[in-house]
């Protein structure tokens, strides 16, 4: 291991960043083995801009909250889809996969949230995932690729199958984040919330971060936006993170209403949203 590796370790991507400035670039570059800037006598090798240099040491746990003794929580919001998604989308059966409302009211409210993207619906809405990434109130995070669930057992979902294929879903979603915003996704949730231990090893040898909620009532398949609302607000403490849909009808009628009541009420109880980067720093 180089004195470089040692040091450039990250938990965090705005933490290694700090640590690489701290590190100094010419000393990277020295003991990390990247290349410098192209010259002329030399083709460029490497890309020297920050991505994680060393091997990721996340700690392998899920977080289901943020700290209890500040007055913040996180609103999280899963963009699912999946082949029978896109077959219901393609033969008409389902509207677009995109709950352009609650965008819209967390847009105009300057609403921070997180956005857990699968990369089929990466793919497929790349203009509302460009949307969200120019937005600094938005923060994106790693769906799975296709919504497979990671346990046999999960609401009826399809097994993704291995543990390469667990890997793949996540760097191919990773990746097409990156090739069409430009950001490096920290966080992860999976399909479901299920997952094992060794999930979490998985996910963090990934360079990424399990997050589940500690606020059990969503909005999945609910048609009361009031009564969602009101069961979210009486759970709610410093800390807590929400789980809703960003899909829209059929899975999701009602999340923008359900923000609006929310949003609304958080503010009577003097919780500030935020993304979980904010929420989880320490
Ligand atoms: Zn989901």
């Amino acid at each position: 291991m180089t004195e470089c590796d040692q040091t450039l370790i990250y938990d965090h991507p705005v933490r290694m960043i700090r640590v690489a400035v701290a590190c100094g670039l010419a000393g990277i570059l020295a003991s990390c083995s990247i290349s410098a800037a192209p010259n002329e006598s030399a083709p460029p090798t490497a890309d020297v801009s920050p991505q994680p240099i060393a091997v990721s040491k996340v700690k392998p746990r899920t977080i289901r909250h943020g700290p209890r003794s500040v007055n913040r929580v996180a609103i999280t919001l899963d963009a699912d889809y999946s082949p029978s998604a896109a077959e219901h989308v393609d033969n008409g059966t389902y509207p677009r996969q995109v709950n352009t409302a609650a965008i819209k009211f967390l847009e105009e409210s300057k609403t921070p949230a997180t956005v857990f993207v699968t990369g089929m619906w990466a793919q497929k809405y790349s203009e509302y995932l460009q949307r969200l990434a120019r937005n600094p109130i938005f923060e994106l995070g790693n769906h799975t690729w296709n919504h497979d669930a990671w346990t046999r057992t999960c609401y009826g979902l399809p097994y993704v199958g291995s543990e390469e294929a667990k890997r793949d879903g996540l760097q191919k979603t990773n990746q097409v984040v990156k090739d069409l915003t430009g950001k490096t996704l920290f966080y992860a949730r999976l399909p479901g919330l299920c997952h094992t231990k060794s999930d979490d090893q998985l996910i963090a040898s990934e360079g990424l971060q399990s997050v589940n909620m500690d606020v059990s009532t969503t909005d999945a398949f609910a048609t009361n936006a009031q009564e969602v609302a009101k069961g979210m607000l009486k759970q709610a403490k410093p800390g807590s993170i929400f789980l809703m849909h960003l899909n829209g009808a059929p899975n999701a009628p009602v999340t923008a209403e359900i923000l609006r009541i929310l949003v609304q009420g958080l503010k009577a109880k003097g919780l500030e949203p935020v993304t979980l980067e904010a929420l989880l720093q320490k």
